[in-house]
């Protein structure tokens, strides 16, 4: 097995794996471990170069960085890529030399469950290194995150509903919500009890069908769906959503919902804003999976109700978010951003 190291100005530590007996490359990248262990996923993509891994592999890691540290898991930032066809390409070769990888960097880096990593693959890798979370329960891990991320959300969108109706109540809200899978699914039954009048769009119409049948939720196609007329709209499916065409057509007040990455580009918080519609950034509101993972790091081991304290901490973050981006007069997204700054400029200032 063969590890080098590649100097990336801004990141702390970065470093490619080639092993020819499992056929692994891949790549770790530990980008800010001033507020602890960068923890971060490791996805497995069949990148076209080295260079396109490289550059997801920072972007990501800078990412868990500011999400680790608005939301105070004690954590710093990494990632973790492997390079190649997961259909073609897993093994468990392939996840033992992974491993091995990862237990290379002692520590420095925590890997957890991303794009088409399952946790029979985390479990192989959790033989060659202890340095893996999200594991299941009965493995004394802290098991799905997709709950604890719903539940934050929930928590998330009353500082939401605060701000932007001047009441945290749900009571009579349209909440549209696009995806209602592990997450989103959820999220709209937690809304639905709160009293919000929910609905929602998903490319499964299966999906949709049953979720109409058992718990009444409105429906709209998934084609057009952001124009439809809501208080809040929750993206809970995919990234990039929000865009230079779908933006002018939101009738909503709030976009508040789970999904990664829901900007196609920074720009587009200044639309939403120029539009009067608030924004919660999604690394801060989608937060409640990693500190549920990250609980499973204390001393004494995984504990609920510890993680359910932290996860409602996820309504005082987005306060300080919206009081930033008021105050300052800037984007939510950028408020976010200088947040997580303060918290890091912080961490380092305490430890000087
Ligand atoms: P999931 O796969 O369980 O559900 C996604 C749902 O969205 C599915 O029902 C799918 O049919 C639907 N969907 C996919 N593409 C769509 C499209 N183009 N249009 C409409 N519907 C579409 O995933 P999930 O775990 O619920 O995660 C949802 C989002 O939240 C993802 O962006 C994920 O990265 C993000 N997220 C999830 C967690 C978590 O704990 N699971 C944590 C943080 C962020």
């Amino acid at each position: 097995m063969e590890i080098s190291e590649i100097e990336v100005d801004g990141y702390e530590k970065v470093v490619r794996c080639r092993d020819q007996k499992s056929g692994l490359h891949a790549l770790i990248a530990i980008h800010d471990t001033t507020l602890g262990p960068a923890l971060g996923g490791m996805r497995m993509l069949p990148y076209t170069s080295e260079d396109e891994a490289l550059f997801d592999v920072l972007r990501l890691s800078k990412g868990m960085t500011y999400k680790s540290a608005v939301a105070e898991t004690g954590l710093g930032g990494g990632k973790s890529v492997i390079l190649g066809d997961p259909k073609a390409l897993k093994s468990p070769a392939l996840f033992r030399a992974m491993g091995r990888f990862i237990e290379s960097v002692e520590g420095q880096y925590i890997t957890a469950e991303d794009m088409n990593i399952g946790i029979p693959d985390l479990e192989i890798v959790r033989q060659e290194t202890r340095w893996v979370t999200g594991l299941s329960r009965e493995a004394g891990s802290s098991g799905n995150p997709s709950p604890y991320t719903a539940r934050g959300c929930l928590v998330g969108m009353r500082a939401v509903m605060e701000e932007a109706f001047g009441s945290p109540d749900f009571r009579g809200k349209r909440v549209l919500i696009q995806g209602i899978g592990a997450v989103g699914g959820r999220l709209a039954i937690l809304l639905k009890e709160q009293g919000a009048h929910v609905v929602v769009c998903d490319i499964n119409e299966q999906r949709v069908a049953e979720m109409k049948q058992s718990h009444g939720f409105e429906t709209v196609p998934d084609a057009g769906h952001f124009s439809v007329a809501c208080d809040v709209y929750a993206p809970c499916a995919r990234g990039a959503g929000l865009d230079d065409v779908t933006i002018p057509k939101l009738a909503c007040k709030a976009v508040a919902g789970c999904a990664n990455n829901q900007l196609l580009e920074p720009r587009h918080a200044r639309d939403l804003r120029a539009r009067g519609i608030l924004y919660a950034p999604d690394y801060v509101i989608n937060a409640g999976g990693i500190i549920n993972v990250s609980v499973e790091l204390l001393p004494g081991g995984y504990d609920e109700a510890a993680s359910l304290r932290q996860i409602d901490r996820i309504y005082d973050h987005l306060k300080q978010v919206f009081e930033i981006s008021r105050k300052e007069d800037v984007t939510t997204h950028e408020a976010a951003a200088r947040l997580a700054e303060q918290r890091i400029a912080a961490g380092r200032a305490a430890r000087a």
